[in-house]
């Protein structure tokens, strides 16, 4: 297709101009197929109102395309070489580049209070899972748009009981609706990773009137923990200043049995345990524990 060899050609020479190589270390597999560039930049349904944060732009493929279509971007790029190109190829007034790590920036003095913000990204495969947790937690975000490994995604929207289901699929179960659009090749990237791809699509849940920083300790305590019953897990989790004797007391007001392990738990099982917790109420401040 001559739209692929286009991109291709592109992304290599201007690494070549910068003298850049493509950093395994830093998750670098660059998109070189236009279409599917398209693809994602349509599925986050942009219009001229949106501003969208991206997470890693590379050499801007995306970023571009985002950016003649939304009202502005802000792209976040921890590579201090790749972000000499971005900022040389993108128009300023369009796109903020901003040169860190998205798991040390802090999202809502870099965005500042206002309207909701839409992610679009390829995301960098070593950090998907906390990054994603991350944005999760984030009140901002209206839509993700996001590209990860195959099997990540396959994680992102399993249920109860399958094999791929863990802690992110409970942690994206509560705070979102995730959908995959479409799966891709890993021959669309240079250079060309061991996997393919997918794109998934999560929009926040509505329903949900509840502080979900508690649940999602929750959900990290029983998975962290996969083989013991939840009433181990939870006992051990440092938040949580129950005894085991309690704790299993509180699993059993919620209707848990306390031998369980973490992943047959459904995501609105977290929820109710939470609100076990709390009314015990020994456990009232988790605000700053997120961490742990
Ligand atoms: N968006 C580009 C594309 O689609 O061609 C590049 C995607 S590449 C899979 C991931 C990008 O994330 C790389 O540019 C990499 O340098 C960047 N990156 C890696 N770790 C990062 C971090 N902690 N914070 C921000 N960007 C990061």
């Amino acid at each position: 297709m001559p739209g692929d060899a286009v991109v291709l050609r592109n992304t290599r020479s201007i690494l070549e101009k910068y003298g850049l190589q493509p950093k395994k270390a830093l998750g670098q597999n660059f998109l070189i197929d236009r279409n599917i560039r398209d693809k994602i930049v349509d599925a986050a349904a942009i219009t001229g109102e949106d501003v969208v944060l991206e997470i890693g732009p590379g050499v801007g493929t995306l970023t571009e395309e985002l950016a003649r279509r939304a009202s502005r971007v802000i792209a976040v790029e921890l590579d201090g070489g790749l972000v000499r190109v971005l900022r040389d190829r993108l128009p300023p007034e369009r796109v903020a580049v901003v040169e860190g790590d998205v798991l040390a920036l802090d999202l809502p003095s870099l965005l500042g209070e206002g309207s909701p913000i839409k992610i679009v990204a390829n995301l960098p495969y070593y950090i998907t899972s906390p990054i994603i947790f991350r944005l999760l937690e984030w009140p901002r975000w209206e839509m993700m748009v996001i590209m990860v490994q195959g099997e990540v995604a396959d994680r992102l929207v399993a249920g109860p009981g399958t094999k791929a289901y863990g802690s992110l699929s409970a942690a994206v179960a509560l705070h979102a609706r995730a959908e995959i659009l479409f799966r891709v090749s890993r021959r669309v990237f240079y250079p060309q990773p061991q996997v393919d791809s997918a794109v998934v699509r999560l929009l926040p849940r509505r329903d949900l009137e509840v502080d979900l920083q508690g649940p999602s300790l929750l959900i990290r305590a029983a998975f962290g923990q996969r083989r013991k019953t939840l009433a181990n897990a939870l006992a051990a989790a440092p938040w949580n200043p129950l005894s085991k004797e309690e704790t299993e007391k509180v699993l059993l007001a919620a209707g848990i049995d306390p031998l369980r392990r973490g992943e047959s738990l459904r995501p609105e099982d977290f929820l109710r345990l939470w609100m076990e917790f709390q009314r015990v109420g020994k456990i009232q401040d988790v605000a700053g524990r997120k961490g742990e």
